[in-house]
């Protein structure tokens, strides 16, 4: 593929990215449950010996739906890209570090009550991928995009800087594709890194 018929690719997280969301995920050993995790500690969290994650509220489509609350600037900005990008052939993709959700129609419908066109981006659902980290996870995503060759431009919007620094650290490795991120902080702002 010549590089001018190449096309943008644009990732969204969804937890304190798109929208502020309340659920945990537990950690047990030996059956046990031995800490709770927000999703902003999940991220970095390394699991120990014997330990495991338990995914319960984070796979549940209703605690998602009736709890989250959406950040109204990313949002808005989702949806333009959204708009534009699939008009000219360009891709929007959701990363998300959780695994698959209970029930995906109601899922789908936390989003399309903030007027997002969710039957144009395809979710990534990392937590399926079982690596230390959801970092790591998601790496394997970005990558699985970025080796298709497709795409001249990659952007991320995640509030995690380990998932930023994660998605940076690949542009070694694609040395021709143009690496944005931006950060999104608690109060909805977006910073460009
Ligand atoms: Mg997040």
């Amino acid at each position: 593929m010549t590089d001018s018929k190449k096309v943008g690719l644009t990732i969204f997280d969804i937890d304190e990215t798109l929208f502020h969301t309340q659920a945990k995920v537990q950690v047990s050993k030996e059956g046990k449950i031995v800490k709770i995790l927000d999703n902003q500690q999940y991220n970095t969290y390394r699991l120990k010996k014997g330990e495991s994650f338990n995914y319960g509220q984070f796979k549940s489509a209703k605690i998602f739906k009736e709890t989250s609350t959406p950040i109204a600037k990313v949002i808005k900005r989702a949806k333009r890209i959204i708009h534009f990008a699939t008009r000219k052939g360009s891709k929007v993709i959701i990363v998300t570090a959780r695994q698959d959700m209970d029930d995906k129609k109601l899922f789908k419908e936390a989003f399309k009550a903030q007027g997002i066109d969710i039957g144009r981006v395809y979710v990534e659902r990392a937590g399926n991928i079982g690596k230390e980290t959801a970092s790591e996870n998601k790496v394997v995503i970005f990558k699985k995009y970025l080796d298709t060759g497709r795409y001249a431009r990659i952007r991320l919007f995640d509030d995690d800087k380990n998932n930023l620094k994660a998605f940076f650290s690949l542009r070694e490795e694609y040395p021709k594709v143009d690496f944005t991120g931006y950060q999104v902080f608690k109060s909805g702002n977006i910073k460009k890194l």
